[in-house]
């Protein structure tokens, strides 16, 4: 194996403008301490660094082609550290700032800027970090940065990672791109956001391709120099928007070593409950694109960076990133070790040490996930919702001061409004039923559109398309497919509704499988004093119980074969007013095409449940979810629904192999950032049809006495603190 398919703990130590004190560490000690107190293998040492006023153009390392950063004199700072990285077994990285340039250097090659419609540099009007500007992929900056690239693998390192390009919002018009967009597409480039133009649709594409391009000739540059060396960009996550910057693992994944994405922890009120899982979900997401996969967790309070992340956030961002399969990667300040090193080392040492010692649990694993949800990125890009009336104000009913919050009736017109509005749905329905999933310790993986083939599905029991409503005749095709020949499908909202460009189909091209025989429309924002109700016991859910209206939710008409254990209530209109009864709209669709189980949710259950956390929806969700596979799943655990768990195997010899249950407790003190973590005791976890020799933790290495019965093998795992590794033999 090539050391980067292997487990891999990167850090960078960052010195901002103070270049200067690394000059003078002794860096003997340096290397060791990242080895010994870090417990790192992989380093990122600064190339070119990311600082004000925008110095990208200024290299650390001694070449002639390049500006040197003057306060290094004629220390080669990547050629004097790199021998005593090696003595410590640290491969080395070049952190190149690929996106932030000061101004004065940008004059130097005016042609080089990204600009705006208008012609006007980007830089110009939104200055980066607060001054400084930024260059296009498709100018001659391309030539002058893989040259760059070179120069720096000379220094003998064993890779690099581009800190952007960034396409950014609005980009871009340079001369460049408008002579390449033309002779590719035939057209100028569209001056303004527009939905319902192709040639808009065009651009978003060109954009992606661009940075695919850049990024497939930058890996040229570098193995130009060095064959074996490894380059990565940071790839972009799961968040609704990223088409902004176009920002595509599906893009460049191709053309890089690792997907890696950023997952910085900041104290807000919206970092709260809502992201807990955030570390893990950027993890299954780039683990999706099917190569080795890097978490960037800031080890800095938010930021505030001059402070390390408490003990507790930090300990759980690596935990969340292993359990999931991914590497782990911190950002430390020098600054924060003056007057805070041990309390930064500390928790980074115990998990790193303990993913040191253990190095070979963490190798060459895979998922036994048999559900997956898909990250559609095509919807995330190209959807924008055609019914009118899901952009009006959510009403929720909160009272307030004797008031209670109430719709203006007033419904956004504006279509980059409402791009806004769908993109904030794509990322939170995406990010609800992952999180629901986990609450109720069903294994799942994220997949990626480019895995709907016959192929992609076969691994799996149970689908998930969380409104994955922009797909290609063939995704459709490999779906009908898939549940024909004995695969499952859960389906939300307007899944299916849209070509993968967001064109709106004439018909639901999953309304066969989805049993719809009609989209009447949908029922406005108004969720408060609105209900779902039961009509048998489903789950966890009881004949007759009323559930709160879940957002954003469509009339649909089904067809005869189809079961109905879940109707909407008519509409109240009114607070306070007595119940109407039940209406001609289901609330949950549920029927068999081929062999396989097709469940129909018509509304956001993600996104509601993203917003609200109501129990009976996560009830709802994960109902659906074991009505659809109709059998056991993998693993069944009892546990409080904070403690994540994450099933993976390896194969130890030939025709044999072991499960590893990685158990993340988030089990906190209800506010984030976490200052406790409650030991959870006596999980009972009974794994079905599986031949057991030998069970054992990893944490203590104690030994587990298992039971066998009629459903499976029984075992308790007698305390889980923040985390731990059962192993099945
Ligand atoms: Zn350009």
């Amino acid at each position: 194996m090539k050391w980067w398919e292997r487990p891999v703990r990167m850090m960078r130590l960052d010195y901002i403008s103070d270049l200067v004190r690394m000059k003078e560490a002794d860096l003997d000690a340096l290397a060791r301490s990242k080895r010994d107190d870090w417990n790192i293998n992989c380093e990122w040492v600064i190339g070119t660094p990311g600082i004000a006023p925008g110095l990208g153009h200024k290299v650390t390392f001694n070449t002639s082609k390049y500006e040197k950063y003057e306060a290094l004199g004629d220390f080669d700072l990547i050629r004097e550290y790199l021998p005593h990285a090696r003595r410590y077994g640290i491969k080395v990285l070049a952190y190149l700032n690929m996106h932030w340039f000061s101004y004065e250097f940008a004059e130097e090659h005016p042609e080089w800027q990204q600009r705006l419609a208008d012609g006007r540099a980007y830089g110009q009007v939104s200055p980066l970090y607060g001054g400084g500007t930024t260059f296009c992929v498709n100018t001659q900056w391309g030539e002058w940065s893989w040259d760059l690239i070179r120069e720096v693998m000379k220094t003998g390192i064993d890779g690099v990672f581009l800190d952007g390009p960034v396409t950014f919002s609005g980009c871009c018009y340079c001369e460049s791109c408008r002579k390449a967009f033309k002779a590719q597409y035939g057209t100028d480039i569209p001056e303004e956001e527009d939905w319902f133009d192709d040639r808009w649709k065009n651009f978003i594409e060109f954009r992606e391709n661009s940075m695919a391009q850049y990024l497939s000739d930058s890996k040229k540059a570098m193995e130009d120099i060095n064959p074996d060396g490894v380059i990565f960009l940071n790839a972009g996550s799961w968040h609704g928007g990223s088409w902004r910057v176009a920002r595509n693992i599906e893009k460049v994944g191709d053309y890089q070593h690792f997907n890696g994405a950023e997952s910085f922890f900041h104290p807000s009120n919206t970092t709260g409950t809502k992201a807990i899982l955030e570390w893990a979900l950027t993890a299954k997401h780039l683990m999706a694109g099917g190569k080795p996969a890097v978490v960037f967790s800031h080890h800095a309070l938010g930021s505030w960076h001059y402070i390390p992340l408490p003990f507790i956030e930090a300990q759980l961002a690596v935990a969340q990133t292993v359990a999931c399969g991914a590497n782990p990667w911190i950002a430390i300040f020098d600054y924060a070790l003056d007057h805070s090193r041990e309390q930064a080392i500390a928790p980074i040492k115990e998990i790193q040490g303990f993913l040191a010692k253990n190095e070979e649990y963490y190798t060459s694993t895979l998922s036994e996930a048999r559900v997956a949800v898909l990250f559609s990125s095509q919807s995330n890009t190209f959807y924008l919702s055609q019914l009118d009336d899901i952009y009006g104000d959510v009403v929720t009913g909160v009272e307030r001061d004797l008031g209670v919050n109430l719709s203006s009736g007033t419904i956004t017109r504006d279509w980059k409004k409402r791009k806004r509005v769908c993109d904030t749905i794509q990322g939170s329905e995406f990010y609800g039923w992952c999180v629901m999933l986990s609450r109720g310790h069903i294994p799942y993986d994220v997949i990626l559109d480019k895995d709907l083939t016959s192929e992609g599905l076969a691994k799996y029991d149970v689908i998930v398309l969380p409104n994955s409503a922009c797909l290609t005749d063939d995704q459709i095709s490999a779906l009908y497919a898939y549940v024909k020949d004995g695969g499952n499908l859960v389906a939300s909202f307007e899944t299916g509704s849209y070509d993968e460009k967001g064109n709106i189909r004439e018909e639901n091209a999953l309304s066969d499988l989805l049993c719809i025989s009609k989209i009447e429309g949908s029922m406005g924002t108004v969720v408060a004093e609105e209900y779902l109700k039961a009509k048998e016991n489903f789950g966890c859910l009881r004949d007759g119980q009323f559930i709160s209206k879940p957002l954003y939710s469509l009339k649909i008409v089904v067809g005869e074969k189809a079961a109905i254990p879940i109707k909407f209530l008519e509409r109240i209109g009114k607070f306070y007013s007595a119940p109407k009864g039940e209406s001609r709209y289901p609330g949950l669709v549920l029927s068999k095409y081929g062999e396989g189980n097709v469940a129909y949710l018509p509304y956001l259950l993600g996104t509601t449940y993203t917003n609200f956390k109501i129990e009976d929806h996560q009830a709802l969700a994960l109902a659906t979810v074991k009505w659809s596979k109709n059998e056991d799943f993998e693993i069944f655990v009892d546990a409080p629904p904070t403690v994540q768990v994450e099933l993976r195997s390896q194969n130890v010899e030939e025709d044999k192999k072991r499960l590893l249950l990685h158990f993340v407790n988030n089990t906190g003190d209800m506010k984030r950032p976490m200052s406790t973590i409650i030991p959870i005791y006596g999980i009972k976890v009974v794994l079905p049809g599986v031949d057991v020799k030998r069970i054992y933790t990893l944490w203590d290495k104690e030994e587990l006495n298992f039971t066998r019965n009629e459903s499976g093998i029984e075992f308790i795992l007698p305390e889980l603190n923040l985390y731990d590794v059962v192993v099945v033999e």
